[in-house]
């Protein structure tokens, strides 16, 4: 029997779990449309949208997350694929993490306030009760609708990015070798996304650590990687036997006419061969997976 391995997968965007603009069914009809094989949905620190039944539209759904950690030369996200969405330290884990993000958000917020930002009442109420998982998008697109910045940059250069007014770093955030476990442990796979500035930044032994630790994939494929770093990172990925994972990180239209860091569902994408190789390596069996050929 050989192994139909046809078709393109757009392994990296965000649904409004975490802090993406559209609905999962909404991204799955996107997919479709676009020609997708698979896609994995991978929410900031939630895992959400895999806990409820999804009308995929013929389109395999990859159990995924995006976890933020942080590191000595700034932060990293650790993508996890074929994971047990169910498995019990994991649940507990997240929940802990969204109170931190909350938190964090909470604070960033007073900032703004205190810079003489006029938030809406409503928005902040809404943020600090919100149930799913949140991020600093959240809090650009709001200043950007009230007019206090003209675009989504510049709500990220002049308060909520590193250098910006209103910046808080994470508390108690996750260090990336505890996320590769934690991902590894719920039967997943892990791979680091849009790595490139920390490819540059970081010295050559930290992804090493990584790939002990368990992790299996790069995100070479990402919209904010230029070509020259795409050929940084694909050369660390080979040097250390990693899967090239890749994806759009698709939150919003608005983003993505914007141009930079997030492209449209199914912009970015890697062959179906790499969904088929992370299967082989998680610790789960296919029959859990919608396929629908
Ligand atoms: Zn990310
Ligand atoms: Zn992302």
């Amino acid at each position: 029997m050989t192994l139909d391995l046809a078709g393109l997968a757009d392994l990296h965007m965000h649904s409004t779990a975490s802090d993406g603009m559209l609905e999962a069914e909404e991204l799955l009809a996107r997919a479709s449309r676009a020609g997708l094989r698979a896609v994995s949905i991978t929410d900031h620190d939630t895992v959400a949208v895999h806990l409820r039944e999804l009308d995929a539209g013929g389109v395999e759904v990859i159990p995924g997350i995006e976890l933020s950690c942080d590191t000595e030369w700034g932060e990293l996200h650790i993508l996890g694929y074929h994971l047990d969405v169910h498995h019990a330290a994991l649940l507990e884990r997240l929940e802990e993490l969204r109170q931190n993000r909350v938190r964090r958000l909470g604070r960033m917020v007073d900032r703004l306030l205190q810079a003489g930002v006029r938030l809406d009442e409503a928005f902040v109420d809404d943020l600090r009760g919100r149930p799913g998982s949140i991020g600093r998008p959240h809090v650009a697109r709001e200043l950007v609708r009230i007019g206090a910045v003209s675009n989504f940059r510049e709500a990220f250069e002049r308060y909520l990015g590193k250098d910006g007014a209103a910046y808080v770093p994470h508390a108690n955030g996750l260090a990336p070798l505890d996320a590769v476990r934690l991902v590894t442990a719920s039967g997943g796979v892990a791979s680091a996304a849009h790595p490139a500035k920390l490819v540059e930044e970081a010295p050559e032994s930290f992804f090493g650590e990584l790939s002990k630790a368990g992790m299996r994939g790069l995100e070479t494929q990402h919209p904010s990687h230029s070509p020259n770093q795409v050929k940084n990172c694909r050369r660390v990925a080979i040097g250390l036997g990693l899967l090239e994972t890749g994806g759009s990180d698709f939150h919003s239209d608005a983003d993505t006419e914007n141009g930079g860091r997030h492209g449209g569902v199914g912009s970015t994408t890697v062959s179906y061969a790499v969904v088929a190789q992370m299967q082989g390596l998680s610790g789960r069996s296919s029959t859990c997976a919608g396929h629908a050929s």
